[in-house]
């Protein structure tokens, strides 16, 4: 059976995420909030995401400010800003294996990491998820990242989707209409993160790091248990 996780990139955002989660609650449908630090120093920020750990959802870290990929600047002292910041201000709400995925504009790419950020990831133990789609719910006029959404669907058995509190709440008819498609599809929505997008768990490289990083050797791909 083909499958579904969806993940919600750069909140909180107070007035978007509430509608967001209300969303979920209704459907049961669990999901990974990745935020971005400087939102949970907002006011109302620290609070949605307590609300979001609360209801079963998974908090990861999406770097302090969301600005420059790392792999485009990512000496260690941003990289320690940038990450460790993030994920002091995401305390006990943290997932125990500490996800982190990194900002870029919508494509996995070696603008992802520098050298310093994957070491950093590595040595603090951290797992690094990508995505398989993000069909632009971000881009105006917004309502057509459904139409891309749906299309993808065939790319891969399992989706890893990316979407944003911010944009996606104001058209929740947008993402109904989607969950009728996976509905009609027979497609399962699963909290569970795609072991292919997992690039680095709890520290260990699995992925291969040149299509994910500035690391210039081939990446050795760990034997699947
Ligand atoms: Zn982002």
């Amino acid at each position: 059976m083909k499958r579904l996780t969806f993940t919600f990139d750069n909140g909180p955002w107070p007035g978007a995420t509430e509608l967001l989660l209300d969303f979920l609650a209704e459907r049961s449908i669990k999901a990974t909030f990745f935020v971005v630090g400087q939102r949970l120093q907002e006011p109302g920020g620290i609070e949605l995401a307590r609300r979001a750990h609360a209801e079963g959802h998974w908090i990861g870290n999406h770097t302090l400010t969301h600005t420059k990929p790392l792999g485009e600047d990512g000496g260690l002292a941003r990289v320690e800003r940038e990450i460790g910041e993030t994920q002091r201000l995401i305390g006990e709400l943290s997932h125990p294996s500490r996800f982190f995925r990194p900002n870029g504009g919508g494509a996995v790419g070696r603008h992802l990491l520098s050298t310093d950020a994957l070491s950093y990831l590595e040595s603090n133990r951290y797992s690094v998820v990508t995505w398989t789609s993000a069909p632009g719910d971000w881009i105006a006029p917004h309502r057509p990242w459904l139409a891309k959404g749906i299309g993808e669907l065939d790319d891969t058995d399992w989706t890893l989707l990316v979407l944003h509190d911010r944009f996606i709440a104001p058209m929740l008819d947008t993402l109904d209409a989607f969950l009728h498609e996976l509905a009609r599809r027979g497609i399962e929505i699963v909290q569970e993160l795609p072991p292919a997008c997992i690039v680095i768990r709890d520290g260990v490289l699995t992925g291969d790091k040149t299509t994910f990083s500035l690391a210039d050797e081939p990446g050795r791909q760990a034997a699947t248990p």
